[in-house]
């Protein structure tokens, strides 16, 4: 465990962690939001981000301030905390972004980290190079090359208090996010963002960032704070939580206000073709869209700029919420609802569930089937996997319905869809007791066929028979030749047509599982 980082909760790869940040001497609770403060134009002072909004931690530019002669001498004359006014845990970027933009900067990594260090900045960034998507995978392996000689530099560097943040790049190419997130992980730095992400957000590329965060996160391993660094739109802070990001930065509240557009947790609305505002928080409470628009463009900018900081901050508590209770997917998956992009965000996620799995706890308060994707959670994963452990003998009897009066099987199991068949001893733990529509889609049929043909093939010696439902033909196809069928809708079944069997006395023991 890194010192600076303890996981306190999770659910899925998301965690409420506590950073410790000793330069301020404060612990940011995880996820946390970062406003990025532009030190030459403030829309909202850092002051009113801590006590209006609960800002516990602000990220600002480094570089800009070591350029803009003015604010270079006060930043080292009274230090970041007085010259911003913020008592709270200041990050600093440190160039690279100038870097990426404008291809050359004035500063090398020893220079920038001593100059964070000089005005007191608690968390330092050296000179990593942020390579775009889709480059030449010579390219993002040269790049990679020498961010991990900025981090070397940084790590010679004694920086005391500071933490210093490893960034880990890799452009587009899983792999080398891995290989980059292993080795930042292997120095002794403390924060890990995965950087240059912003160009898959604005191209609205969520699938290829779950897959990029996915690889850093392999490499870096489930005890690095990890930023997912410029993601400020709140749409996407529930899937990147998901996948084991805490910190957020964001620069979109300001730099959206200023095009005139407001924020809400599943589009990004423009003020002018607003009738209504879809929001409770002060600004919306006290205005219409038509009073904003009234105002002088820098009155109307900053109170844009408010909203959008309130409905992110706001979105962050939610998602803390969600980790508490255990529902983290669920708003995962109603945000996946949001905007075809989020869904191709939410469907790459499930193509991880192995990886989110690991790190998923066992049990939580609740599993709700909200969609088709909900069969490929991590959850059914794991039972899945539960059920090649799971040796029975004899002839079995798998139904959807009760336990017939009379019979002579050995054991008899329930299959619930998605999740497949299990002994009735398990019915009341969790994921088994998730509540599913009764309108049952293919993909939860065809999930629990997979789960019946995992028991299968691990209990090569028992006989089963599977008593359905009414199940599709599809959904029936993809069961084992070897299963008997018998359809409880059928004539001759009044006595096992009831599924409700919470307090139903088992007539047959459970001797026949010997590994649950
Ligand atoms: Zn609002």
């Amino acid at each position: 465990m890194r010192d600076c980082f303890e996981v306190r909760d999770g659910d899925v790869g998301g965690r409420i962690g506590q950073l410790t940040v000793p330069r301020a001497g404060v612990t940011v609770e995880t996820p946390a939001l970062l406003p990025v403060v532009n030190p030459n134009l403030q829309t909202i002072s850092p002051a009113r981000l801590e006590s209006e909004f609960g800002a516990e931690i602000l990220i600002t530019n480094s570089y800009i301030i070591r350029q803009t002669e003015r604010l270079h001498e006060r930043a080292l004359d009274v230090g970041l905390h007085e010259m911003l006014d913020f008592s709270g845990a200041i990050m600093t970027d440190s160039g690279s972004f100038q870097l990426a933009e404008y291809g050359e900067i004035e500063v090398t990594t020893e220079e920038i980290i001593q100059f964070q260090l000089d005005i007191g900045s608690d968390i330092g960034t050296p000179v990593d190079i942020p390579t775009p998507p889709d480059v030449s995978r010579e390219q993002a392996e040269g790049d990679l090359e020498v961010t991990q000689e900025a981090l070397a530099d940084a790590e010679a560097i004694d920086t005391g208090d500071m933490l210093v943040n490893a960034p880990v790049q890799g452009s587009t190419y899983p792999d080398l996010r891995e290989e980059a997130g292993r080795h930042a992980a292997t120095t002794d730095l403390d924060v890990f963002p995965v950087g240059a992400v912003v160009p898959l957000m604005n191209a609205y590329r969520y699938d290829d960032m779950v897959d990029v965060v996915a690889g850093a996160k392999r490499g870096l391993g489930a005890d690095c704070p990890v930023h997912l660094f410029g993601a400020g739109h709140p749409m996407m802070f529930a899937l990147a939580v998901a996948m084991g990001c805490d910190l957020f930065d964001s620069a979109a509240y300001a730099l959206y206000a200023r095009d005139g557009r407001y924020l809400t947790v599943q589009s990004t609305e423009h003020l002018e073709e607003l009738d209504y505002f879809p929001c409770s928080c002060p600004v919306c409470a006290e205005h219409t869209p038509e009073d904003v628009r009234g105002f002088d463009e820098e009155t109307t900018e900053r109170l844009l700029a408010e909203h959008n900081l309130h409905v992110t901050f706001e979105e962050i508590r939610r998602i803390k919420q969600a980790i508490r209770a255990g529902n983290l997917l669920e708003l995962v998956e109603t945000r996946a609802r949001g905007h075809p992009a989020m869904l191709d965000g939410y469907r790459a996620l499930l193509e991880h569930a192995d990886q989110l799995e690991r790190e998923d706890r066992v049990s939580k308060g609740s599993f709700f089937y909200l969609s088709n994707e909900s069969a490929r959670r991590p959850e059914v994963l794991r039972h899945h996997e539960r059920l090649d452990r799971l040796s029975i003998s004899g002839d079995v009897l798998l139904t959807q319905g009760g336990t017939p009066k009379e019979h002579d099987y050995d054991a008899v199991w329930r299959v619930v869809p998605p999740f497949g068949p299990f002994p009735r001893a398990l019915s009341e733990t969790y994921p088994l007791t998730a509540e599913v529509p009764e309108r049952i889609d293919t993909d939860a049929y065809l999930a629990a066929a997979d789960g019946v043909a995992r028991l299968v093939d691990a209990n090569p010696d028992v006989t089963f028979t599977f008593a359905h439902d009414d199940w599709p033909d599809g959904a029936l196809a993809a069961l084992p030749d070897s299963v008997e069928l018998d359809d409880l809708t059928s004539a001759g079944h009044a006595d096992a047509d009831s599924d409700t069997d919470a307090d139903e006395s088992d007539e047959v023991s459970e001797t026949g599982v010997e590994n649950v």
